[in-house]
């Protein structure tokens, strides 16, 4: 398989190329050349989480690694998940599905693709004895998935950028209560956004990047996409559904990095009918779904801080298919972001994005109504993302299709919002979550590129 950016300068790069450089030299993200095709009448017989996982991600690894190695780090990757599930799935209504993704060791969905792509990782810095440093900006969970995935290795380093009082404390304390001397939780006093255009500009910065062996592994980098796409498949999988069945999946968004797995999932074959963008206040998405313009806002502050983004990064892989794949094209919106804070598409294109998305803004207190009617209805407690997914699949699909809802983060790790709403302080008797021992260590300053990038000089692993 060979990759290209999405902006024209880099093409014909291999899976290990892109895997390491994360971000492209002109600035664009890397996509496949092209979508392997799946048989999903064959893939179903794989009722095994890990042999359907390599199934799916082996085409887009072709000619970079050993069947029989990708076979055994995806075997090992997921056999640290706390349930006797991989995955497991909740019913509320009927055919309505909670696909639960937090059974990880840090409870999120970020752990499906960290705990795998860090040895992956790992597998080529042993091969060549190098080493690494990782930067990785996060809205909460991406960071926590990431330093519990590296702390084991001997060969990376991880820096972790995370915005001011901006994710939750146990968020926070996941990331700062992990000890090891490769591991550097950083706090900025800024946004999300501010720590991703930190690590944006080390990564095109090819003289500092080179000479410490960064790279980075954010939403933004093509193997995190490519290890979310096996849930879509398994979910079907896993559950009886009639060949009739219209099927959607509602998909709690922030960076647009898991709905569009879900997008690259249909162009492979999986028989879906509809992608629901659920979002929070921070609704570039959802503006542009119904206007054509993609614009830049403010970050809002709210009770789902993984989603409180300005900018949905993976949105420009979408962009350059609706774009005919054009680099130029691609190139030019992504100038009128930068330059006029905002483009439009054409009707022709937006309806092409219609064809699989729909979108569904939920606000804050509709998602303190979800969390608390859940509980009420079904004895059930869900995360505040998840219940902006809830929400938004109820209001834009019928009751009749097969509705599934990304359940995308463990309520504990919000536990001030869900218990707010529940009025039930169901928590304080679980002693094996949430008992953070360690003291936390992290640092903390101001909004400075150069602080960070004097952080990774004196911290580097050589
Ligand atoms: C990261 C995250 C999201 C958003 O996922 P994107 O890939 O950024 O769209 C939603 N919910 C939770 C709990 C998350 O951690």
């Amino acid at each position: 398989m060979r990759y290209l950016s999405t902006r024209g300068a880099d093409k014909n790069l291999s899976f290990k190329g892109i895997l390491f450089s994360g971000l492209a030299s002109d600035g664009g993200l890397y996509v496949p050349e092209k979508w392997p095709q799946v048989d999903f009448e064959k893939l179903k017989k794989q009722s095994n989480y890990s042999d359907l996982a390599f199934e799916i991600i082996h085409p887009f690894m072709e000619g970079d690694i050993e069947n029989k190695q990708l076979k055994k780090i995806i075997n090992d990757a997921y056999s640290n998940f706390s349930r006797d599930e991989i995955i497991s799935f909740k019913n509320l209504k009927k055919n309505e599905k909670i696909i639960e993704l937090f059974n990880g060791p840090t409870l999120a969905f970020k752990d499906f693709a960290m705990q795998l792509i860090i040895p992956i990782f790992d597998y080529y810095l042993s091969s060549k004895k190098e080493k690494l440093n990782l930067i990785v900006a996060t809205s909460g969970d991406t960071g926590s998935a990431a330093i519990n995935a590296v702390q084991k290795s001997s060969k990376i380093n991880i820096f972790c950028l995370f915005p001011k009082n901006r994710i939750s404390d146990f968020q926070k304390k996941q990331m700062t209560t992990v000890h090891g001397n490769n591991i550097f939780p950083i706090e900025i006093d800024g946004t999300f956004d501010d720590c991703q255009n930190i690590v944006k500009s080390i990564l095109i910065d090819k003289s500092f990047s080179n000479e410490f062996s960064i790279a980075a592994v954010n939403s933004i980098n093509w193997s995190r996409v490519m290890a979310q796409i096996i849930y879509y498949f398994y979910s079907l999988i896993k559950n009886d559904i009639s060949e009739k069945d219209l099927i959607n999946f509602s998909v709690p968004t922030g960076n647009f990095g898991d709905i569009y797995a879900g997008y690259v999932a249909i162009k492979m074959g999986l028989p879906a009918n509809k992608l629901v963008i659920a979002t929070n206040e921070n609704d570039i998405l959802d503006r542009f779904i119904n206007s054509g313009n993609y614009s830049i806002n403010e970050v809002a502050k709210t009770s789902s801080p993984s989603m409180d983004i300005a900018i949905a990064s993976n949105f420009e892989r979408l962009l350059f298919e609706i774009n005919n794949k054009s680099t130029e094209k691609t190139s030019k919106n992504m100038d009128d972001l930068r330059t006029n804070n905002g483009f439009d598409v054409s009707e022709d294109q937006l309806n092409l994005v219609k064809k699989l998305f729909a979108s569904k803004r939920i606000n804050q207190d509709e998602v303190e109504n979800l969390i608390k009617n859940t509980y009420d209805e079904f004895n059930y407690v869900i995360d505040p993302h998840t219940a902006i997914g809830l929400g938004a699949s109820r209001e834009i699909n019928n009751e009749d299709e097969y509705n599934f809802i990304l359940g995308t983060a463990h309520p504990l790790k919000f536990s001030k919002t869900v218990e707010k709403a529940i009025e039930e302080n169901i928590y304080s008797s679980d002693k094996t979550n949430g008992d953070f021992k360690e003291e936390e260590k992290f640092f903390s300053f101001e909004n400075s590129e150069s602080k960070v990038r004097e952080i990774i000089k004196n911290n580097v692993n050589k």
